[in-house]
């Protein structure tokens, strides 16, 4: 069965490109009815915070994205990497080596004059027949990695095809450190192997580590999984994307407005294509979602096309479920929202017409505060012959059925026998009562209100 896992190092927020990897894991998972594993890489404990790993749960929470395993931590494995390298050493398949750094330095240095790639030499590489330095003392050993020094290393990647390194391009690298701490590339390997993981969907950062992996997964004596090397993620200007675009976290996402939904099926297009299909739901994306229809080239962000999703999924968007969100937002503004005009009204009048959550909150915003119109709009829209005109409406409001369709037909009756044109009617009354002339129909608007607040919006300016 499938097992894929998503292991970002904590050491920032989910930023839109992890989120794209972890969506991408995810989904390949739940396609082949497998696991999900999420697995935290915190053995960089320089830079590794509490608050990183927070800030990726809650991306991962928000974007709904679950895990069938996890969070694992792989500072709680230490014992099982020592476990591990002791049996490398015990097997033959890594070795201590003695050398200083003073002495690395100076080899690299040599390397560096005549041109070559800086390497370690493999001066303590027990290979047979081969008689070792003498051993130094005082000086604590790091564990290296005996690399194959022939052939080639070479993987199928499942997006960018057949990938190869010579070996002897692989030097042999330190899995474990003077005081002991495992290094990364082998921790990502013990994880992957005791994991399970079948699948390494990952970003293509990481193709200068596989070769290494693979190789120490070999001599371990595991099955590589397969690879899948994510191109990376250029901002809307085509640059590297970065904090310059805005977007550092997923969750600033949130706080932008957006709904998670939009987020997932933006992302889920980004560098992944079924056909022409732009809009697609989770579960079928996870119906789709293949490896084989992730381009190799690297995907570029468009804001617009979020936008447009977001505007799309808020369309669709539940209205209570919209109220809540609106509410929260409403109150972090100190606004009390009340029962009247109820918000999941508004929220069914409004949703179609904003591309943002944000935006969503500024039109409901308008119903719950004490409203205090621009005087230069109103003096602009409300010409003398509507005054009367106003007059008629205010007390036939005071006894009209309260509904949208009473309500326009009421208005029709007035502008008729003021022989007025609907806007010079409509167009102040709507800034009266949402303090301006872009609104859903007015009818519409004037329903939301409880009777008695409307007709004082309105009197106010009579
Ligand atoms: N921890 C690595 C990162 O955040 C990912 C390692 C992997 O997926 O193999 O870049």
């Amino acid at each position: 069965t499938v097992r894929t896992r998503f292991a970002p190092s904590p050491t920032g927020y989910l930023h839109i490109g992890g989120a794209r990897t972890a969506l991408f894991s995810w989904a390949y998972a739940k396609r082949h009815g497998g696991h999900f594993i999420l697995r935290i890489e915190d053995t960089d404990v320089e830079r590794s915070t509490p608050e990183a790993v927070q800030a990726i749960l809650d991306g991962m929470k928000w974007l709904n994205l679950d895990y069938d395993e996890g969070p694992f931590y792989q500072m709680q494995r230490m014992e099982r990497y020592k476990q591990v390298i002791q049996q490398m050493l015990d097997e033959g398949t890594a070795y201590r080596c003695y050398m200083s750094s003073e002495e690395l330095d100076a080899i690299r240095e040599a390397q560096r004059e005549r041109g070559e790639k800086p390497r370690y030499d493999g001066r303590w590489r027990p290979d047979a027949g081969k008689v070792l330095p003498q051993l130094p003392v005082g000086v604590a050993p790091v564990i290296r990695f005996k690399n194959p020094t022939e052939g080639v290393v070479a993987w199928k990647d499942q997006v960018k095809d057949y990938i190869e390194f010579a070996n002897a391009e692989l030097d042999d690298f330190i899995i474990a450190r003077s005081d002991g701490t495992p290094t990364y590339n082998f921790c990502v390997v013990v994880d992957d192997w005791d994991m399970g993981i079948t699948h390494v969907i990952r970003g293509d950062d990481h193709v200068n580590n596989t070769p290494r992996q693979i190789n120490l997964l070999r001599a371990l004596g595991a099955t590589p999984p397969h690879y899948a090397h994510l191109s990376m993620i250029l901002g809307d200007d085509g640059q590297k994307l970065s904090k310059r675009h805005g977007a550092v976290s997923v969750t600033q996402y949130d706080d932008d407005g957006y709904l998670p939904e939009a987020v997932l099926n933006y992302l889920g297009r980004l560098g992944w294509s079924h056909g022409d299909d732009e809009i697609f739901n989770i579960e079928q994306f996870c119906e789709w979602f293949d490896l084989d229809h992730i381009t190799p080239s690297a995907a570029q962000f468009n804001t617009e096309k979020l936008n447009w999703l977001n505007a799309h999924y808020l369309k669709l968007a539940d209205d209570a479920r919209l109220a809540e969100l609106v509410r929260t937002r409403l109150q972090a503004r100190g606004i009390v929202v009340t029962d009247a005009p109820a918000l999941a009204d508004i929220m069914a009048l409004y949703k179609g017409r904003v591309a943002n959550l944000n935006t969503l909150a500024d039109e409901a915003e308008v119903f719950y505060i004490d409203l205090q119109p621009s005087q230069a709009l109103l003096s602009e829209q409300l010409i003398p012959e509507a005054v009367p005109a106003l007059a008629e409406l205010v007390e036939e409001l005071a006894t009209v059925e309260w509904s949208a369709a009473s309500i326009g037909a009421l208005i029709k009756q007035v502008i008729g026998n003021h022989g007025l044109k609907m806007p010079k009617l409509a167009m102040p009354l709507r800034v009266m009562l949402v303090g301006q002339t872009h609104t859903p129909s007015v009818d519409a608007v004037v329903a939301l209100f409880p009777r008695e607040l409307a007709l004082a919006r309105i009197k106010k300016h009579l």
